[in-house]
Formats: structure tokens, sequence, C-alpha cells
């Protein structure tokens, strides 16, 4: 019995010690969920090389924290186009965020690189649709959503981040809009397109932002979150720190 605490202990331990445990936002208790891990990323629109889209805004610190993809014929003729997910990972937010951003979905994601375990969320919104859910399994490539104008608000293109910080979820006017806090999405994933130590079974930090109203307790099965407030804070008011984020208005 000692020797299984011990191997349990050497299991679980690297995956504790990575991920810090302070900071604004963090919540009270870090759970973890299973994903598979990434073997690389790809564009989230024309996949998996963007064919057929153009940046029309890419990272800007302290504005536009991310890359804006368009359609190469321009205006809305990319309304309702596919949007992928860029590599394997959890969801763990989907649903429509309102204000500023509309229909989003953040995934969650798991790389070996420096040899060690790194997270990642990618974010994808203003979209149109949404075809995942919450503590869903997603591979990469698999449809996520389609682009959108959140509801009139802009021109049809896909705004796509990705975090290093796995707090920020919706609530991004709590977290500083640099690179201590975002990677830039198209240099990100051009220098990560195969990655080795892909599809296994890893562990993911989860609960890690507000409104995650979900967890999973295995693979791919998510159940309802319990009640205690301490693992997930009811929504109110005020919740969504968002304004325009400088993306173009239509
Ligand atoms: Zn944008």
């Amino acid at each position: 019995m000692l020797r299984v605490t011990i191997c349990l202990i050497a299991l679980i331990a690297p995956c504790l010690t990575a991920w810090p445990q302070d900071g604004e936002g963090a919540p009270d208790r870090v759970q973890f969920a299973p994903t598979r891990s990434v073997d690389g990323f790809d564009m989230p629109v024309g996949k998996p090389d963007a064919v057929g889209y153009y940046r029309s805004r890419g990272l800007i610190v302290g504005r536009h924290m991310g890359d804006d993809w368009n359609g190469a014929a321009g205006g809305n003729t990319d309304l309702g186009a596919p949007v992928y997910c860029t590599a394997h990972g959890l969801v763990v937010f989907a649903r429509d965020a309102r204000m500023g951003w509309g229909k989003t979905v953040i995934v969650r994601h798991a790389y070996w690189e420096n040899r060690k375990w790194n997270y990642v969320d990618s974010f994808y919104t203003h979209m149109h649709q949404i075809f995942v859910r919450e503590g869903q399994q997603v591979r990469r490539g698999q449809l996520v959503g389609s682009i959108g104008t959140n509801r009139g608000m802009y021109v049809a293109h896909l705004h796509f981040e990705i975090r290093k910080n796995l707090r920020i979820g919706v609530n991004q006017g709590s977290y500083r809009k640099d690179l201590s806090n975002y990677y830039k999405p198209y240099d990100f994933i051009l220098g990560r397109r195969n990655i080795a130590g892909g599809n296994r079974r890893v562990q993911v930090p989860i609960n890690t932002f507000r409104l995650q109203a979900r967890v999973v307790d295995e693979m791919g099965k998510a159940r309802s979150a319990p009640e205690n407030p301490r693992e997930t804070p009811p929504a109110r008011r005020g919740d969504f720190k968002v304004n325009r984020f400088g993306d173009p208005l239509r």
C-alpha cells in the first residue's frame, strides 16, 4: 500500500508543481482533468495552413491580444465558415460571453517542450455558432464553431488568441495585456507544427477561471458543477469585464 501511495505521489507531483498556486484570480482549489497531449498546432481557419484566409490584425501589446482572421474574399463572405481547433485539448468554456465577445470557445492544451509539460488556452470568439460543449475532448482540426459578426458588431472574422495564463478566461480586464500572459498566436503555431510527446493521456488544470461551470471527472465525460461556490462561483453582474478590445467595427 505504501509503495502504491508513493507511486501515485510521484505521478501527480509534476502536475502540481508545474501549476503555480498564487496570483490574482486564482481559484481556491486547483483541480485536474485528463486530456490528450498536443502533437502539433494548426491554424484555426483554412486548416491546417489558413489557406484562403489572411490576418487583418495581429497581436498589439496593450490593445489587441490575438489575431483576426478574415476570408480572402473580404466582407462577410466568410460568415459561417468553419473554425477548427488548433490542437488536441479539453473544452473549458463554450458559451455566449455577450458584450464585445459573443459566442466563445476556450480549449485547454498540454504540450511537451523544454523537458516539461506546458499549458495554453486557445480562444475563439465572435463566432456565429458553437459546435462543442464544455468538458468535451477535442482533436486537432476538429470543428469548434463558425465565423461570425457577434450580432453584427463586426465585419465577420475570427478573433483568435493563445494564452499562457490559464486564469484569464473571459475576464481579460483583470490581466495585463502583454506577452507575460499571451503568445503571438501566429508565431506560436508556426513554431510548433509538430511536437514530440503527443497523443498521450495527460492532466491539465481545470476550474482556473470564473464562470467555468462544469468539471470533468473522466476522459470525455462532463458533469454539472457542484453547488460548492468555492469551486464554481455563480455568475453575477459585472463578471464579464470586457469591452471592444480594439476589434474594428463594421
Ligand atoms: Zn480581434
